[in-house]
């Protein structure tokens, strides 16, 4: 749980990956689905639409491995080796002996806490102004057309690049240039889903952004509307894919809430999801548990302290 209120009123409380059965962020709101034609227009006055704030705080992220330590919003004094905050964006995990401030992913060292500011060495943290990088990767242009325009309203604060993929590419997918902060998979459903796994179009594609991203990934399938309305995806055809389908890994990701599926358009309950998910990666939250992924997806940080004794373990 950050150790700060997040800029967003809009946000959930959900900091930890949701089961897909609590995911109904958006029922008893009394907003009603509007039904959209095949482009989708958004009021951008709508209070229905859940948005970022057109401005975000600067993050301080962790040399090493880039998780948000601090934010602008806690700055307290910056000074030629150190930047002083009131408080951390992440839990402070540190007990009161031990003064060092580490990073709550990788456990480098940051800086230091005394009588309830932290300073954090400039060395040791990278302060970031840029917007949400967000890759957009599809099959197809038409897709990315549509999802472009949902990702900047719903964060505006974001540059969005996008990526035709080729089929003849897919297999052994790696990503080339700056790394985004968050990757955007989008399929059309036009039959047979084949997302994952042994005969998925994305998989690799998907594993190549988890481990570029550290799991900042969202999956979404068009011309599929939920069963409910109130659900993220369609609940059925998930669980058939992922326990018939022989796509077990599509069925992981859904239930971290990184599986949407719409018709033409996202609902209420999904631009909400869009919100947390583009804020947690701008903020770059240390990634959660994710049972039931490829375990080479999984990148774990090393700490310099963790490479000094590998070192010293090989000597
Ligand atoms: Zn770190």
């Amino acid at each position: 749980m950050p150790a700060e209120p997040r800029p967003s009123p809009n946000l959930g409380p959900n900091d930890r990956p949701v089961p897909p059965e609590e995911l109904n962020v958006g029922s008893g709101t009394g907003i009603s689905r509007q039904v959209k034609p095949d482009v989708p227009v958004y009021d951008t006055e709508s209070p229905s639409v859940p948005s970022a704030p057109k401005e975000m705080p600067a993050r301080f992220v962790c040399y090493q491995c880039g998780t948000c330590v601090a934010t602008s919003e806690s700055l307290v004094d910056s000074r030629d080796d150190v930047v002083v905050f009131s408080r951390l964006y992440c839990k402070d995990s540190g007990d009161r002996a031990n003064r060092t401030v580490l990073c709550p992913d990788c456990e480098s060292a940051v800086g230091t806490r005394s009588e309830g500011t932290y300073i954090l060495r400039r060395e040791r943290v990278e302060q970031r102004l840029e917007r949400l990088e967000i890759l957009v990767c599809s099959l197809k242009q038409q897709e990315i057309s549509e999802v472009i325009p949902v990702l900047t309203q719903v964060f505006p604060h974001s540059h969005v690049h996008s990526k035709i993929l080729l089929k003849a590419e897919l297999r052994g997918f790696q990503f080339t240039g700056p790394a985004p902060d968050l990757v955007v998979v989008v399929h059309r459903n036009e039959g047979r889903v084949l997302l994952t796994d042994r005969n998925g179009f994305y998989h690799d594609v998907i594993g190549a952004a988890w481990q570029q991203t550290r799991g900042n990934v969202l999956v979404v399938l068009t011309k599929t509307e939920p069963k409910a309305e109130a659900d993220l995806f369609d609940t059925g055809l998930l669980r058939s894919l992922s326990t018939q389908g022989d796509q077990p890994t599509i069925g992981a990701i859904s239930a971290l809430g990184r599986v949407l599926t719409w018709g033409s358009a996202p609902s209420t309950p999904q631009l909400q999801q869009l919100l947390t998910l583009t804020t947690t990666a701008y903020f770059r939250e240390p990634p959660g548990n994710a049972p039931g992924l490829p375990g080479h997806w999984i990148v774990k940080p090393t700490s310099k302290q963790a490479q000094a004794a590998a070192w010293c373990a090989l000597l």
